[in-house]
């Protein structure tokens, strides 16, 4: 007789990501992406199957490999992945995940294009992240190559494709491309000034010479790389294939062998006068990449936000079926109270992101957004991917063993969750460019802060926010005090989003327990009444 299974959850599978989130409708409806809810259920479903759910273990579980030589001892360097890898490319690929916030001629799309954008971001992720990381350099990209015209016009048609072509051939002759970057060098990836890779002026373009320590999605078919000409670190589109065809001077030397995102390859690669075209002015390389990177920590705090709502629902739906002393473990006041905990972060978190992602929908023709982008794009990445592996951490524990187990997503979830904080500028990176934008940008972000402080200005702890703002900011010693100023800002703008999002009550609760300082340092530890518990966790997983 087979055993009988008891008291365990069923597998969290078939549910609609959006439908079933409260907070991230809220969330988008405040950001005026309202219009889009159906198209983001119709979404949030088909990502949310069965299916995609095994994909995603699938691509986990086959990591992509190099082949750099064939069997004749001709270099190949090429990276084969598995075919669920593919199928994430070409369903993120045809939702506009890579290019829907741009026009054909490099300009941004009218709003709210990147609230819509970033919902779906934010879904993509709660299944597989490491696909996401080409899909978002693609689109990053074309912020970068919107400084030279004549580029963008001749590759912006293969970006705007929503069609996903793996084959390695000339770009010219595919139907997309999708594009990488390479700034990252075994002596620095902070201080890029220290690279040594080098460009020289050749026929056509440059031809560039060293080496790259990180650089991911290596199939990828072009790359803004940095390197250093006669006028100084410039910025370079390096594409797979020369103009006449021949494949370019880029040889792979190993992939790294990666913490989490495996389904995802990240390459040393070597340059021997590789071909590429110069965007922007010699000299000008940090200037004209950061476009870019701005953009991909806004998809990196999306992207943490997104793992930690796929824990945080996991917990949820666990502790709803499994029963402890005859009590499902949600009706236990302890864990309710951890789970209220981790649903209130949440939703701070989800509020952040889809009001920073408003911020760049409005920055092209706003100057007061486009200062709130500059100023909270370092605040919010560094807040949100620190919060990650510990949000992770907390639900596995909901989980008890199983959570700690290879076949429940938790495993993956919590590999991944470190990444998102290093790349794209490490904590004290984004805390240093916190200090940076309030030096060069001083009245703007000052009138950021004072917006954020007048939205926020009647809930509990604003003040004393306020005022370890204003100290950490003006600090003798303030890259010192940085980490402390930062972390007070991100809060105090979650809370005002929460206000315009969630409503004031779930504002109220986030201020009083976060900036108000009423928690410990564990999750389960804020003050919040057993009716507001129950209410967090309903709206962040409405009950079967
Ligand atoms: C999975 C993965 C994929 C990646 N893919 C790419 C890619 O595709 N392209 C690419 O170019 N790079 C890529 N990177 C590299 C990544 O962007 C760098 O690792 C990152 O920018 C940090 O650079 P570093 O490793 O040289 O560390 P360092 O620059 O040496 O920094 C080390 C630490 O020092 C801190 N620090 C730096 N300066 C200061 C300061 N002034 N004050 C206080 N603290 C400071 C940093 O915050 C960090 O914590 C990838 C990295 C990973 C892990």
């Amino acid at each position: 007789m087979r055993e009988e299974v008891l008291n365990q959850s069923p597998p969290y599978v078939d549910i609609d990501l959006y439908g079933s989130d409260r907070p991230l409708q809220d969330a988008v409806a405040a950001n005026g992406g309202e219009g889009g809810a159906a198209a983001l259920s119709t979404f949030g479903k088909r990502w949310g199957t069965a299916e995609m759910f095994e994909l995603a273990r699938t691509a986990n579980e086959n990591p992509p490999q190099l082949k750099a030589f064939d069997a004749r001892g001709f270099r190949r360097d090429v990276v084969e992945f598995h075919p669920a890898y593919h199928q994430f490319m070409a369903e993120s690929i045809g939702a506009g995940l890579a290019a829907s916030t741009w026009r054909e001629d490099a300009t941004p799309a009218s709003a709210p294009a990147q609230v819509a954008r970033a919902a779906r971001f934010y879904m993509a992720a709660q299944i597989e992240t490491g696909h996401l990381c080409p899909v978002t350099m693609t689109h990053a990209a074309v912020a970068a190559l919107a400084g030279d015209r004549e580029l963008a016009a001749r590759f912006m048609p293969k970006i705007m494709s929503r069609r996903y072509d793996p084959h390695f051939r000339p770009w010219w002759e595919k139907v997309g491309i999708t594009l990488g970057m390479g700034m990252t060098e075994k002596q620095g990836g902070t201080d890029v000034r220290t690279n040594t890779t080098r460009a020289e002026p050749a026929a056509e373009g440059y031809a560039i010479t060293g080496h790259k320590w990180f650089m991911s999605a290596p199939m990828c078919d072009a790359f803004l790389v940095l390197a250093q000409a006669p006028g100084g670190l410039t910025c370079f589109l390096m594409p797979r294939f020369r103009p006449d065809g021949s494949v370019n001077g880029l040889s792979f030397q190993r992939l790294k062998d990666k913490l989490g995102n495996r389904s995802n390859a990240s390459a040393e690669v070597e340059f021997a006068d590789a071909f590429a075209w110069r965007v922007g002015e010699e000299g000008r390389g940090v200037r004209t990449i950061i476009n870019m990177v701005q953009l991909t920590r806004l998809d990196c705090a999306i992207a943490s936000a997104g793992i930690m709502r796929m824990a945080l629902a996991q917990a949820i739906h666990h502790a709803r079926y499994r029963t402890v002393f005859q009590k499902h473990l949600v009706d236990q006041p302890m864990m309710r109270t951890v789970l209220a905990d981790l649903a209130l972060e949440l939703e701070g978190a989800t509020a952040l992101v889809m009001r920073l992602a408003r911020a760049y929908d409005l920055g092209a023709n706003d100057p007061g957004e486009a200062a709130c982008a500059r100023l909270l794009t370092p605040a919010v990445k560094y807040w949100i991917c620190k919060r990650a592996p510990g949000v992770i951490a907390e639900v596995m524990e909901c989980l008890g063993g199983n959570g700690y187990v290879e076949e429940s997503v938790l495993p993956c979830l919590y590999r991944e969750a470190p990444v998102n904080a290093i790349w794209e500028g490490s904590g004290n990176v984004m805390c240093l460019d916190v200090l940076r934008a309030l030096t060069h940008e001083g009245e703007a972000a000052r009138a950021v802060l004072g917006a954020l402080a007048a939205e926020a200005a009647d809930l509990p702890g604003t003040r004393a926010a306020l005022e370890v703002l204003e100290r950490g900011f003006s600090a003798q010693n303030a890259e010192a005090e940085a980490r402390t100023a930062v972390e007070r800002l991100a809060l105090l703008a979650a809370v005002a989003a929460l206000r315009q999002s969630a409503g004031p009550e779930v504002a109220s609760l986030f201020a009083r327990t976060r900036l108000g300082h009423r928690h410990g340092a564990m999750y389960g530890t804020s003050e919040i009444f057993d009716g507001d518990a129950r209410r967090l966790i309903d709206r962040a997983l409405p009950a079967a």
